[in-house]
């Protein structure tokens, strides 16, 4: 199950592995988790049409068991490709298994909430990580669902914080893909409006996983 979303978009959001119902249906957080990903996005004015959708294990792990290291490993190319492909500026993960992804040795309870460096070797070109709750771990405890709202607020300051960072790094490889992004607008709204029309080339670079 690849993820979607809009190949356009700065920010790549990264769960863990799909469910019973995603594997079904092909299709990222559509249920409970889901429902409530979709409410901290609104909660920032976001839509989840706006940013993109996708997991460290692109397979469902019988009896939604976590993700075996091995399993984490043998996906870790096709999310590799995707971020390549994607470039987003911001990369938010969902939950510990995707933090582990971006953010080797933290612990979730210390780390959402703050951000890193992505190292290149993920696919992603001086991004910037955010680590979040997993909305499942939200919709058992008031608490960590509180926590993930408030996380959620610092998003569109953090995505302007991470497009700055960039500005400020020459581009990997010369090339119309790889242009010096302007830098923030200061005219712009906290809650960002993310660009969502693909590409032909983009979307078929996003489907083939
Ligand atoms: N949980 C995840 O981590 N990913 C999904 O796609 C659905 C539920």
């Amino acid at each position: 199950m690849p993820g979607e979303g809009s190949p356009d978009t700065e920010v790549v959001l990264v769960g863990e592995a799909p469910g019973f119902n995603e594997d079904r249906l092909g299709r990222p957080f559509i249920g409970r988790a889901g429902d409530l990903l979709v409410k901290l996005l609104g909660s920032i004015e976001w839509r989840r049409e706006d940013v993109f959708i996708t997991n460290v294990v692109k397979c469902r792990p019988p009896d939604n068991r976590d993700p075996e290291p091995d399993e984490v490993a043998a996906c870790a190319p096709y999310l590799q490709r995707q971020l390549t492909a994607l470039d987003p500026a911001l990369i938010v993960t969902l939950g510990r298994h995707s933090m582990g992804r971006f953010m080797p040795g933290a612990r979730i309870s210390q780390a959402h909430g703050t951000t890193g460096a992505v190292d290149p070797a993920t696919g992603a070109r001086d991004a910037t990580v955010f680590a979040m709750y997993h909305p499942a771990a939200a919709l058992r405890g008031a608490e960590v669902e509180r926590q993930s709202f408030e996380d959620a607020s610092h998003i569109p300051q953090i995505l302007l914080d991470a497009r700055a960072r960039r500005a400020q790094t020459p581009p990997a490889r010369p090339g119309p893909d790889h242009e010096q992004s302007p830098g923030p607008d200061p005219d712009l709204e906290p809650a960002l409006a993310l660009a969502t029309e693909p590409t032909p080339d983009q979307a078929a670079d996003l489907t083939i996983f």
